[in-house]
């Protein structure tokens, strides 16, 4: 079993406790064997020593809401244009600079499928390790149905990019369901409201009845795995806790009263600011069409909001970057984001502990603690003062470890 210990490290280990100067911590394979600080006791023979030069030492962050297949900025465009072959060549390059900003996790949100959870195990590509809800599952008229409204052609079901399909009534849901299960999902992904990149419908609606979502969620449960809802609305996310899905996407137009439902019923929010910010000041840029910009910022305008009332009800915030195409570069930029409700410590706490729980995987990931994985990213920089250093990652993040193998060194000159 190969050795590493880093030594010299500022740890941030992410279980809410302060931040500890001269720590320590001995890898043992792809696990993190023991934590320390001061001066570290008889290193194991022939281990690596990586010195950390007093930065500061993070668990590798977790990314709760990404779209590695979401190659172009819009994704409606991207299935009529791309062949699916395309769709994932590009989508490579996006899982390895996912990796390169951090996040040594990331749970994709509709799109690629088991497959590309089994590349990046199997070393194949660098990329985070995924957890994947494969195809989307959407009513007529929702939001992953990207026919126009004057388009009568029947719902195209999609492979590959950010592949979605129509279900409609309970009896598809649960076929849809139970399709996604056999195919490998680590859970199901529906739409419970209107989205912005979706052609016919508003960010304000809601979608799915109680029955078709509570047959999601049967379903899942009985294969061990849980639902995701994508979903802003009020009346959307009252019917998600109502129906027991696990996790609310987005939830921009959060209430109190909303907000009490997630608590009561022990719902996650998974926020997902950063789309926003960077599609208002982008999305022209790329192409979005206007209705997608007017929709978005609505969404933007009441997403600050809605993080701070689940923050006053104790609602269980996770954090996601739910970017598109090409402006998914920015996705450490979510971090300070969130800070602004959250803190910077509850930030990263958001972004490691939390999404690990959320992942249903804290026995494994989010805080460096013995027997966890061993992912980490050392950065330049004081995180709890600066939260913004993940925005510059190619120069600030010096080195990141997943699964005890080195993916990137800078601290000595190399790369
Ligand atoms: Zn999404």
């Amino acid at each position: 079993m190969e050795n590493t210990v880093l030594v010299h490290a500022t740890i941030i280990d992410c279980t809410g406790a302060d931040p500890r100067p001269e720590g320590w911590v001995v890898l043992e394979g792809d696990r993190i064997k023991e934590v320390g600080h001061g001066r570290p006791g008889v290193l194991p023979a022939k281990a690596t020593v990586i010195d950390c030069q007093g930065q500061t030492l993070l668990p590798g962050l977790i990314d709760g809401h990404v779209h590695i297949g979401s190659v172009e900025a819009s994704i409606v465009e991207q299935q009529r244009t791309c062949h699916t072959s395309t769709l994932i060549i590009k989508s490579l390059k996006i899982l390895k600079e996912t990796l390169d900003q951090g996040f040594t996790t990331a749970r994709d949100c509709g799109g690629v499928d088991a497959g590309f959870r089994q590349a990046v195990a199997e070393g194949l590509v660098p990329g985070p390790r995924l957890f994947v809800s494969g195809r989307i599952l959407s009513q007529t008229g929702g939001h992953g149905d990207w026919r126009l409204a004057t388009e009568t052609y029947p719902p195209v079901f999609h492979e590959g990019g950010v592949a979605s399909g129509i279900y409609d009534g309970v009896d598809a849901v649960r076929r849809g369901a139970r399709e996604q299960l056999r195919r490998g999902a680590d859970f199901v992904k529906i739409m419970a409201s209107g989205g912005c990149a979706s052609p016919a419908d508003e960010i304000d609606t809601s979608q799915y009845s109680l029955e078709e979502m509570q047959a999601a969620v049967f379903e899942a449960e009985s294969a061990g795995k849980y639902v995701a809802a994508h979903c802003y609305s009020d009346r959307g996310i009252k019917l998600c806790c109502k129906a027991g899905i696990k996790t609310v996407e987005h939830g921009n137009l959060l209430t109190e009263s909303s907000a009490q439902a997630m608590k009561d019923a022990g719902t996650y929010l998974v926020p997902t600011m950063v789309t926003y910010v960077v599609l208002a000041q982008k999305g022209a840029e790329y192409g979005a069409p206007k209705d997608w910009i007017r929709k978005n910022l609505q969404a933007l305008e009441k997403g600050e909001q809605s993080m701070a009332i689940a923050r006053k009800l104790g609602v269980k915030i996770c954090s996601g970057s739910d970017l598109l195409g090409p402006m998914q570069v920015n996705k450490g930029m979510e971090l300070a984001l969130q800070a602004k409700a959250l803190g910077p410590m509850g930030a990263l706490i958001a972004t490691t502990r939390t999404n690990a729980e959320m992942l249903g995987q804290s026995r494994n990931l989010g805080t460096i603690e013995p027997g966890k994985l061993a992912d980490f990213v050392l950065v330049k920089g004081d995180p709890l003062k600066d939260i913004a250093l993940f925005q510059d990652y190619d120069e600030n993040l010096t080195l990141i470890i997943q699964n005890g193998r080195i993916h990137k060194n800078i601290l000595t000159g190399g790369r």
